[in-house]
């Protein structure tokens, strides 16, 4: 393990971003995001949880796969191969981390989504832990211990104060160290020690969060019978507005629409983030097999927290990191659906 002063983070990024596209939780106005680094951004690392997840810098909200032209009777394809340069994301906190761990089960086993693994090739993840949660944070509750958590990460870094602490996890991540190599220390038994006590301090804060006693584990019944809970999810879903922000914001959620953008003669086949709270998702041909908010509604959380688990080893399609307890208009989030369905405890 090495070291790193957080004064010369900017001599880190200035490096980096001499190789790489660098990607840093970046203030702009009042929202944090993931945005494109260049000297003098308002980089915030103290923030917790950015608008919009990492998962767009390996997923993009829209990705065009293929040009196509009409010349005459023929139509010409063009395909479109993957865009951006190779990456490095900076900060990525141990709920997103989690939350592509979670994407690579779906887009990285067969059939293989080759778009999704050549981003995912491209980039470099370094981590931050964290060890001061937010009073929305409940990423215990699915298995995330955000003071050790690290898995999936290239480097990992636990900010102890006035350093922090670089961890190599990966070969590509050893690379990158190697070529900072002057910027970095080595670290003292000090460090070490100050690492282990906010690792027992972050504890005692997590038991003490509101939504601390959430767990999914708790959920009874089977499939079929919590799908039937129809009075449930009546109450429940009465109150979503069909407006996607809770999708669209999460680090786990990975719908997506293809469609086709034709101007004149020519356009485009490009695919795009989608919601399984919108009445048009899985419309076809003969009309769509969920008619009511409801339907939807039970969709997302019957996805999350019994499907995906089902097929995906028992890991749960939340991390929660509290998006959508922080923006749900509705105030209809994850947190509370799990409470209702038992899983509490
Ligand atoms: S953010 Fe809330 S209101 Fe909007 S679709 Fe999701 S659950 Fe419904
Ligand atoms: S469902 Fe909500 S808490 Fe869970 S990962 Fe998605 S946005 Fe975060």
């Amino acid at each position: 393990m090495k070291r790193i002063s957080k004064e010369r983070l900017p001599e880190v990024w200035q490096r980096i971003s001499g190789i790489f596209d660098l990607f840093l939780p970046i203030k702009k106005e009042r929202t944090v995001n993931f945005s494109l680094w260049r000297e003098g951004e308002d980089v915030d690392l103290k923030n917790l949880r950015t608008a919009v997840s990492p998962k767009e810098l390996v997923f993009p909200q829209t990705e065009t796969y293929l040009k196509f032209k009409r010349e005459g009777k023929r139509l010409n394809l063009q395909s479109v191969g993957v865009q951006g340069d190779p990456y490095v994301i900076f900060g990525v906190r141990p709920c997103d981390l989690k939350g592509i761990k979670l994407l690579d089960n779906i887009f990285l086993s067969e059939p293989v989504d080759t778009y999704y693994r050549e981003h995912r090739e491209r980039g470099t993840i370094i981590s931050l832990g964290c060890f001061d949660p937010e009073e929305t944070c409940f990423c215990t509750s699915f298995g995330v211990d955000s003071g050790q958590y690290s898995t999936g990460a290239d480097i990992a870094l636990w900010d102890i104060g006035e350093t922090l602490l670089w961890e190599v996890q990966s070969p590509k991540g050893d690379e990158l160290t190697q070529s900072l190599s002057d910027l970095l220390e080595e670290v003292s038994s000090r460090d070490v020690e100050r690492l282990e006590e906010l690792r027992g301090e972050l504890k005692s804060k997590v038991e003490e969060l509101p939504l601390a006693k959430i767990d999914p584990r708790k959920i009874e019944g089977t499939q079929q019978e919590i799908f039937d809970k129809e009075e449930l999810w009546n109450e429940i879903s009465r109150r979503c507005l069909a407006c996607g922000t809770c999708s669209y914001g999460c680090p786990t959620c990975h719908c997506y629409d293809v469609q086709d953008y034709k101007f004149g003669e020519q356009g485009e086949r490009f695919r795009c983030w989608d919601s399984c709270m919108s009445s048009d998702f899985t419309l076809m041909a003969h009309g769509n097999p969920r008619t009511t908010q409801m339907q939807r509604v039970r969709q997302r959380f019957m996805h999350k927290l019994v499907y995906y688990p089902k097929n995906n080893g028992g890991e749960y399609s939340c991390v929660g990191c509290g998006r959508c307890v922080e923006r749900c208009p509705a105030h209809l989030d994850i947190g509370k659906v799990i409470k209702k369905l038992g899983g509490e405890g």
